[in-house]
């Protein structure tokens, strides 16, 4: 019989076979998510489509604490970069809010006006933070007063640390003292912030902790500068324009020009409330994460509720990732979530603690186990009831943790001296503790990585601490973990740990530290890369990843003495140009100091009409770009521009931003543009281990950005100029350090010369100056560069004044190639999209 319902045979063979997944949320619970279906094979069963309302590819949360403190940038803290979506196939919609689902028609509902269809939706919306009901906060537009802040996003985080920094906010409130207080407190410390906590609990982290571990705990915070009210609450913010204090229960007043809310989070449950779902307290799913009214519509993450609990930390999250990753694939239709046990551990503004069960005894027959050392911050309690652990709280020092992990998961039997759940006396040691983990412990709560992975990848070869670290990202977060990672690679390695010497290597491919590389390239006098990896690379091999900070290294050596090592070049120092997104080159002349002519303006202007320039830009370093180069074409371009290379691509010196200085501006004390034009000239093509910028600023209005450069020169009253180093205001952002004030400029030029040989000597490859000067510390090179502590400033001058002599413009190979197919055009490897034509002319063109 027929079945009418079945599509018609040629229409069946060209349904899709893959269903259409649709994830709303790009946060931690959304993406790990996916992480787990596309290890299930999912890829195949899935075409994937991703909705986050935040513009970016996904990070960890987490680590937001690190980048308010400035210990990570926040190029560290992205999980999945968007090369992973689009090497995974996934469509993913950053910005993207999802308003509505539509469950009957299967759709969803994008608020750029997007409807997309889907046959299994998850959601993974999370949290948002909570504002306790406080007068003040909001003003009559429904936005927050100036200076109030939610500490959950990375937007939320940049404002803070913008907001921080500025020179006239000296003092800041965080209303709330758990985690995210106490995190927030610490990182607003480091901007030179002075903070105070007002938590309406008892004592700090009551959730986590008991009485007298808060009460440790505020010792601890107290010892690092935070002042700590608790059992009150802030009753209102007051200020006319912004943020100009706060006023508590008991009526006392702090002034301060920051406040941070970190009261607690609220699930984001909006989009499945209004789409008819059954939300409680967060959105209610059963144990296969499945949502009440629909079987093909999931929810995971901080926006769930399951069994009545609703989480706020990552590892139950990781959990549900892996039993609906179970589920939706079909890889094993029996998993099961079952809820987690909340033990917490972490690393609290820079204090260990880990925390499990209940907090303190409930019953008389409980027995509690206590020890407490205020004065070094350790706190450690162990609540047992009929043999078993019930709680423990670990404060200051949390080297039992495995054990007692294990011991409160599982019910293991416990030692008879129960000091022993506490310290090391021939009890249940840390390695017993390391081997009875079980498999599927999580050993790293931040990155849910548990003791089988970290097991498996030492098994499978890696036997460094931090090749697994690499490869896993266990005790990639908080760090609280470290110590159990080294100590599970120490036991899966049978005791054959290694070291990871190649840490200190310049370059991965030979395994020596700068200096020594340095001395044996003297010694055995080699010139090319080649030589290079034959004489010192492990079996003479050759490493691609090595090659360019060699060929920079034999460049900056030898000088002009060194071969051209073409090999070891990026494209861009082949052809001496940048390379683009869709494979033309950008071409910037050189422009000392940001000064040019009426001729060469219209040199410029004419090469660009010649050859048809899609785009004529201005640069951040004072200088016009010419954008949209065909490769064959860039002999030509030079030839007609007739102007030196401004050296806009590769890893060397780049320019000199100025401001116009005393010439012109009244408030100017020095002549930065000449300065400036100076120190380009002697500098220019300089090779690096990075590039490097610079900026001379004729007074401390600053206005060529100074302070945030590789190196950075601000005239001051009486002729003198104040050199700053390590400075950066890129991806990165920092302020430079003071190396030495002068009194003329030919000093200060000096001076600049000889930090950067010295940078170019001793920094790692593709270190910026503003990693380099904190490690190696602003002290010793002060000592080196100003003092001459070491005897060799002759030298670093000489070299420096050696390449100044030797200096060769790129662009003349233009006129000669050094290989016939130097600027031959090649077919680029992908399929790249084009620049636009005229593409000035069509955004100038735009309706304003
Ligand atoms: C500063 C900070 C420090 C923390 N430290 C720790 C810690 O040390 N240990 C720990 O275990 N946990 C910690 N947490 C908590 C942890 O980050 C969360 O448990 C985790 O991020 C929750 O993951 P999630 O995917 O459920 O939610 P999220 O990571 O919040 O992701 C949800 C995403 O969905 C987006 N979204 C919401 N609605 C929509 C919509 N309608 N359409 C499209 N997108 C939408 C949100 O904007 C967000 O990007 C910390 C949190 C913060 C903020
Ligand atoms: S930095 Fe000083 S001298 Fe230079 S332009 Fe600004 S105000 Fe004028």
């Amino acid at each position: 019989m027929t079945d009418l319902l079945a599509p018609p045979s040629s229409a069946r063979e060209s349904w899709p076979t893959k269903q259409r997944l649709v994830v709303i949320g790009n946060g931690m619970a959304g993406a790990r998510t996916v992480e787990e279906i596309l290890s299930r094979n999912g890829a195949e069963l899935f075409e994937i489509t991703m909705f986050g309302d935040e513009p970016y590819g996904n990070y960890n949360r987490i680590m937001l604490s690190h980048v308010l403190s400035g210990e990570d940038s926040e190029a560290d803290i992205f999980l999945n970069s968007l090369q992973w979506y689009a090497d995974n196939a996934i469509d993913l919609h950053a910005g993207v809010r999802i308003e509505r689902i539509d469950r009957f028609a299967k759709v969803v509902f994008g608020d750029d006006g997007s409807i997309t269809p889907y046959d299994q939706l998850i959601i993974a919306t999370g949290s948002r933070a909570f504002v306790p009901p406080t007068e003040g906060i909001y003003r009559p537009n429904g936005s927050m007063l100036p200076g109030v802040f939610s500490f959950r996003t990375l937007d939320d985080t940049r404002a803070m640390v913008e907001y921080a920094r500025r020179e006239d906010h000296h003092r800041a409130v965080v209303i709330g003292g758990g985690l995210l207080g106490l995190e927030a407190a610490r990182g607003l410390q480091t901007h030179g912030v002075q903070v105070d906590v007002v938590h309406s609990g008892k004592h700090l982290m009551n959730a986590q902790l008991g009485r007298a571990g808060g009460e440790i705990l505020r010792r601890s915070m107290a010892q690092l500068g935070v002042g700590v009210f608790t059992g009150t609450r802030v009753t209102e913010v007051w200020g006319p324009d912004r943020v100009r204090g706060v006023k508590l229960r008991d009526l006392t007043e702090i002034d301060c020009d920051l406040v941070v809310i970190a009261a607690g989070i609220r699930p984001n449950t909006d989009v499945a409330t209004v789409s008819g779902f059954t939300v409680e307290r967060a959105i209610v799913v059963d144990d296969q994460l499945r949502t009440v009214e629909d079987p093909s519509v999931f929810a995971v993450g901080e926006c769930v509720q399951h069994r009545g609990e609703v989480y706020g930390l990552v590892a139950p999250l990781w959990e549900q990732a892996v039993v609906l990753a179970d589920q939706i694939t079909g890889a094993n239709p029996a998993a099961r979530y079952l809820g987690s046990r909340t033990a917490t551990k972490l690393k609290v503004a820079g204090v260990e603690v880990a925390s499990m069960g209940v907090a303190e005894p409930e019953r008389d027959t409980d027995e509690h186990i206590v020890f407490s050392e205020p004065s070094r911050g350790v706190y450690k309690s162990v609540v047992v009831r009929d043999g078993k652990v019930i709680g423990a709280t670990l404060l200051g020092d949390s080297s039992k943790v495995a054990f007692l992990q294990q011991a409160f998961d599982r019910g293991l039997p416990l030692p008879d001296e129960r000091v022993e759940l506490l310290f090391d006396l021939g009890g249940p040691t840390e390695d017993v503790g390391v081997a009875e983990l079980a498999d599927d412990a999580q050993v790293c709560n931040c990155n849910g990585v548990c003791k089988s992975t970290i097991v498996d990848t030492v098994k499978g070869g890696c036997k460094t601490v931090t090749g697994v670290m690499d490869a896993t990202r266990a005790g990639k977060g908080c760090g609280s973990c470290k110590g159990l990672v080294a100590k599970l690679v120490e036991w899966a390695a049978d005791g054959a740990v290694q070291e990871d010497p190649s840490i200190h290597w310049y370059v991965p491919g030979i395994p020596l530290d700068k200096p020594t590389l340095m001395a044996e390239i003297r010694e055995r006098n080699l010139r090319s890369v080649a030589e290079v990896f034959a004489a010192l690379a492990p079996g003479g091999a050759e490493d691609a990843k090595s090659k360019m900070g060699l060929a920079s290294l034999l460049k900056m050596m030898w000088g002009s003495e060194a071969p051209d090592d073409r090999e070891g070049r990026f494209i861009n120092d082949r052809v001496h140009a940048n390379i683009q997104k869709d494979g033309t080159f950008s071409v910037v002349p050189q422009m000392r100091g940001g000064v040019t002519t009426p001729e060469q303006l219209r040199r410029i202007a004419d090469v660009a009409e010649k050859y048809d320039v899609p785009m004529v830009k201005l640069t951040g370093g004072q200088r016009i770009d010419l954008l949209g180069i065909k490769k064959e074409d860039l002999p030509a371009v030079w030839a007609d521009l007739d102007m030196p290379s401004g050296y806009a691509y590769g890893k060397s010196f780049r320019t000199v931003k100025t401001c116009v200085g005393q010439e012109f501006c009244r408030f100017g004390t020095g002549d930065s543009t000449k300065l400036g034009i100076e120190l380009e000239t002697r500098l220019q093509g300089m090779e690096g281990p990075a590039k490097m910028k610079l900026a001379v600023s004729g007074c401390p209005r600053n206005c060529a950005e100074s302070y945030v450069k590789d190196v950075g020169i601000v005239a001051i009253e009486g002729g003198r100029w104040e050199i700053y180093i390590g400075g950066a205001a890129g991806a990165h952002i920092r302020k430079g350090d003071l190396l030495c004030t002068v009194d003329d400029a030919e000093t200060a030029k000096l001076l600049t010369g000889r930090f950067l040989q010295y940078y170019r000597e001793n920094a790692k490859w593709l270190e910026r100056t503003y990693a380099f000067v904190p490690r190696v510390g602003l002290e010793h090179i002060r000592a080196v560069v100003v003092t001459d502590s070491e005897g060799i400033a002759e030298r670093l001058d000489a070299e420096v004044a050696k390449h100044a002599e030797n200096h060769r413009d790129p662009w003349q190979d233009g006129k000669n190639p050094a290989s016939p197919g130097q600027f031959r055009a090649s077919l680029p490897l992908e399929v790249l999209p084009h620049v636009p034509k005229n593409r000035a002319e069509i955004l100038l063109g735009g309706s304003w």
